[in-house]
């Protein structure tokens, strides 16, 4: 028999998760569309379903490790393993103010609450979230992981005085999460690089979602390819990497 590739994407009811679920669908995978609120993930499931993928919503918040052991206990039930796990589900704020609360960010007069909230979601869920399906990667002959990262989370480029990303808002919550993930990335890819699991962290680029407002400059289709790509890696792949579209990045 065939081995037919189960993929996990979480936050994929819509932006670039859901382009990412689309995309791994049209490979031939069984794509696992993770969303905290089950209807809107079963409308993106039954969308993608209708493009022809074969795709199963499933309730998965992520600050909720109650919904990311049910998530496991069912895949393993119904499919006996995971293949691919995509850590997209993410915040660029607590939404209380604006979609991005970019303005209440600013280091020196931050909430911890606000920084606390961003973390359970773009670090604390990274970490629940692969713990669980981890027993299930382990039964695939090539797993992937990759955690959605961002081109902020480069202390190279965000030290830069003079590089583009210094003139970007300070935050305090968000861009140190996503470089949190990053140094995640390099602990889990450093663990599990002996039993051939490939975990990277990659930076979609600047991609129209409702995360920015829609004014990112790159489709969700286009943001997700560079994180397929990391799914879909042979397996003299790299592991422990951080990459955009045109290669890897500096950390
Ligand atoms: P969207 O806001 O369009 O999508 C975010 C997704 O994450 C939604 O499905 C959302 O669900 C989900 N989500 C949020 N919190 C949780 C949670 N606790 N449990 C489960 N799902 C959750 O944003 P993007 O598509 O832009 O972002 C996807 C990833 O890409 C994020 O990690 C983001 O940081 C990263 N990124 C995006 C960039 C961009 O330019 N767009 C640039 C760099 C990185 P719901 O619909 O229920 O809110």
């Amino acid at each position: 028999t065939t081995h037919q590739k189960i993929a996990l994407v979480t936050g994929a009811n819509k932006g670039i998760g859901r382009a990412v679920a689309e995309q791994l669908a049209a490979l031939g995978m069984t794509v696992l569309v993770g969303a905290r609120d089950p209807q809107r993930g079963e409308e993106a499931a039954a969308a993608l379903r209708a493009a022809g993928g074969i795709v199963h919503a499933v309730t998965l918040d992520v600050t909720d490790q109650a919904t990311a052991r049910a998530v496991a206990t069912w895949v393993e039930e119904r499919f006996g393993h995971l293949d691919v796990l995509i850590n997209n589900a993410g915040i660029t704020g607590s939404g209380q103010v604006s979609p991005q609360d970019a303005y209440d960010q600013v280091p020196s007069s931050v909430d911890l609450d606000m920084v606390r909230t961003v973390f359970e979601t773009n670090v604390f869920g990274v970490i629940a979230v692969t713990n669980a399906m981890l027993p299930l990667l382990r039964r695939s002959p090539a797993p992937r992981i990759v955690n959605v990262s961002s081109h902020a989370a480069s202390l190279t480029l965000t030290s830069d005085p003079d590089g583009p990303f210094a003139a970007l808002m300070p935050s305090a919550a968000y861009t140190p999460s996503k470089a949190a993930l990053n140094a995640l990335t390099v602990q889990y890819a450093n663990e599990l690089r002996k039993d051939g699991i490939l975990s990277n962290a990659v930076a979609p680029g600047y991609v129209d979602t409702d995360s920015n407002n829609h004014t990112g400059h790159l489709t969700p289709a286009q943001g997700a390819a560079v994180v397929v790509g990391l799914a879909t890696l042979g397996a003299d792949g790299p592991t422990g990497g951080f990459f955009g579209e045109d290669g890897p990045l500096p950390w």
